[in-house]
C-alpha cells in the first residue's frame, strides 16, 4: 500500500464528463489498495473568468477580495469530484484550504505556504476515505483566504504530498509528460523520461508552464518525486505502477543522481512575459545603476536581463534591461522622473519581445553550447537584443515575431526533434 497525491489541472476537470474520468483514475488507485489525496484545479477557463470579473468590478481592487473571488473555482470542482466519487461507491470528502488548514503568509495573490496541518487529513486517509482538496488556496493568520499565483494547484499538490509523506505526487494534465519544448509550438518535441529538479526549475521559470515553478522548488526541497502524466490516457489501461516503473507513461521529476542518461540540452522554452526598457546615453559614472535598480527594487519590480555597453566617449552609455510585462508601465513611471538627475537622452521601451532559452545540466561540462545557439539564430537572421546565462541555461531576448522560428530552429539544432 502506498500513499498517493493525484493532482488534476483545469482541462482534466473541464466538465462533468471529464470529472467522471478523473474519478475513474482515482478509483483505480483506491482499488489497488492505496490511500489517495486528490488535488483539483478550477474547471478550464473558470479562473480566467473570475480574474476578469474582479477587473471589471474595479481595476484597482483589494487583494483580499481578489483571493475570495478567484479561489472559488477550486471549491466547485472539489465538491463535484467528491459527489461523483461517492456515486461510484468510493468514500470521499472535499477539503478547502481553511478546513485542512493549509496556512500561508499574507501575500494575497501569490501567498507562500508556511505550514500544512496533516492530522485531520491523515486520520481520514487512514479510514480509507479519499480527500479531495481544493488547490490554489490557503488561509492566512488573519483568517482570510489566500491564493498562490496562477498554476498554484501544482504547489498545493506538492505541499500536501510533503505534509502527509506521500510516496509519490502525480500531476495529471493534458500532455503525457514534460517535453523538450512546448508541444503546442513544436509538434515533434520529445517526451523526457526523467528530468532533474534543477532543470525542471529552469524549464518552468523560463516559460514551460506545465508545472508551477514554486511546486518544483518545494518538491526539490522535500525530495518528493513528481510524475507528470496525462488524464487523457485510458484510466483502465494505466497500471497503478510505482515510480521508476517504465510501464508508467510520463515524466519523472527527480534527483539528478537518478538520471543515467544526461543530455547536454534538455529543453527549449520561450516566455512572452518580459518587456524591454532602454535608457539611451545615460551618464557613465559610479552610482547610476545603483540608483535605477534601487528604485525599481523599492517598487517591488523584478529585473531580469541587464545589458550595459562599454562607454565609447567615457561619459555616456546605453543601458537595457527587462521587467515583467505586467510591470512595464510602472517601471517606466519609476524611471521617467530620473530624466534630469541622470540626464539620459531618451527612454525607449518594447513589449514585442520574447525570451528564448536553452536549458540542460550537461552545459556544465560542455563548451560551445552558446556559440551554437547564436550561430543558429544568426543563420535565420534573428537579432539578439540581450543575453543572460547561468550554469545550466542560456537565454536570449529577441523580437517576438520570431518566437516559433527561433524555438523550432534551436530544437532541431540541438537534435531534440523526435526521430
Ligand atoms: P493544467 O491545467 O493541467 O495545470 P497547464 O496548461 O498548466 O495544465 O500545463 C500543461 C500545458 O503546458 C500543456 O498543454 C503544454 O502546452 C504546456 N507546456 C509548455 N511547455 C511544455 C513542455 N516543455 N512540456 C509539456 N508541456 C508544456
Ligand atoms: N485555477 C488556478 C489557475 O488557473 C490554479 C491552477 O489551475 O493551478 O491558475
Ligand atoms: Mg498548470
Amino acid at each position: 500500500m502506498a500513499r498517493l497525491v493525484m493532482k488534476f489541472g483545469g482541462t482534466s476537470v473541464a466538465d462533468i464528463e471529464r470529472i467522471r474520468i478523473v474519478a475513474q483514475h482515482v478509483k483505480r488507485e483506491v482499488e489497488a489498495g492505496h490511500q489517495v489525496a486528490v488535488i483539483v484545479s478550477a474547471m478550464a477557463g473558470t479562473t480566467n473568468q473570475l480574474v476578469e470579473w474582479t477587473r471589471e468590478a474595479s481595476p484597482l481592487h483589494d487583494a483580499r477580495e481578489y483571493d475570495t473571488v478567484v479561489s472559488a473555482g477550486e471549491q466547485v470542482t472539489s465538491g463535484l469530484l467528491a459527489i461523483i466519487l461517492q456515486s461510484m461507491g468510493v468514500s470521499a470528502r472535499s477539503w478547502q484550504g481553511w478546513q485542512i488548514p493549509l496556512r500561508t503568509d499574507e501575500t494575497h495573490g501569490s501567498a507562500r505556504i508556511d505550514d500544512v496541518e496533516d492530522s485531520l487529513l491523515v486520520a481520514r486517509l487512514d479510514e480509507g476515505q479519499v480527500a479531495v482538496v481544493a488547490g490554489f488556496q490557503g488561509i492566512s493568520d488573519a483568517g482570510r483566504i489566500t491564493t498562490f499565483g496562477r498554476g498554484g494547484s501544482d504547489t498545493t499538490a506538492v505541499a500536501i504530498a510533503a505534509a502527509i509523506k506521500a510516496d509519490r505526487c502525480d500531476i495529471y494534465t493534458d500532455v503525457d509528460g514534460v517535453y523538450t519544448s512546448d508541444p503546442r509550438i513544436v509538434s515533434n518535441a520529445t517526451r523526457l523520461e526523467r528530468v532533474s529538479y534543477e532543470e525542471m526549475l529552469e524549464l518552468a521559470s523560463l516559460g514551460a508552464k506545465v508545472l508551477q515553478t514554486r511546486s518544483v522548488e518545494m518538491a526539490m526541497k522535500h525530495d518528493i518525486p513528481m510524475m507528470v502524466r496525462s488524464s487523457f490516457d485510458d484510466p483502465e489501461a494505466l497500471s497503478a505502477a510505482f515510480c521508476g516503473d517504465n510501464s508508467v507513461v510520463g515524466t519523472l521529476v527527480c534527483d539528478e543522481d537518478e538520471i543515467v542518461e544526461k543530455h547536454v540540452v534538455s529543453g527549449i522554452t520561450y516566455s512572452r512575459d518580459e518587456a524591454k526598457i532602454t535608457l539611451l546615453e545615460v551618464q557613465d559614472k559610479p552610482g547610476v545603476s545603483a540608483e535605477i535598480f534601487g528604485l525599481l527594487a523599492d517598487a517591488n519590480i523584478n529585473v531580469d536581463m541587464i545589458v550595459q555597453n562599454v562607454s565609447a566617449n567615457g561619459a555616456h552609455t546605453d543601458l537595457t534591461f527587462t521587467v515583467p510585462v505586467s510591470d512595464f508601465e510602472r517601471a517606466n513611471n519609476v524611471i521617467k522622473p530620473l530624466e534630469e538627475s541622470l540626464s539620459y537622452r531618451d527612454l525607449l521601451g518594447s513589449t514585442d519581445v520574447v525570451k528564448v532559452s536553452v536549458i540542460g545540466v550537461g552545459m556544465r561540462s560542455h563548451a560551445g553550447v552558446a556559440a551554437k545557439m547564436f550561430k543558429a539564430l544568426a543563420d535565420k537572421n534573428i537579432n539578439i537584443q540581450a543575453i543572460s546565462t547561468s550554469e545550466i541555461k542560456i537565454s536570449v531576448l529577441i523580437d517576438s515575431a520570431y518566437t516559433e522560428l527561433a524555438v523550432r530552429t534551436l530544437h532541431s539544432v540541438y537534435e531534440l526533434d523526435k526521430t
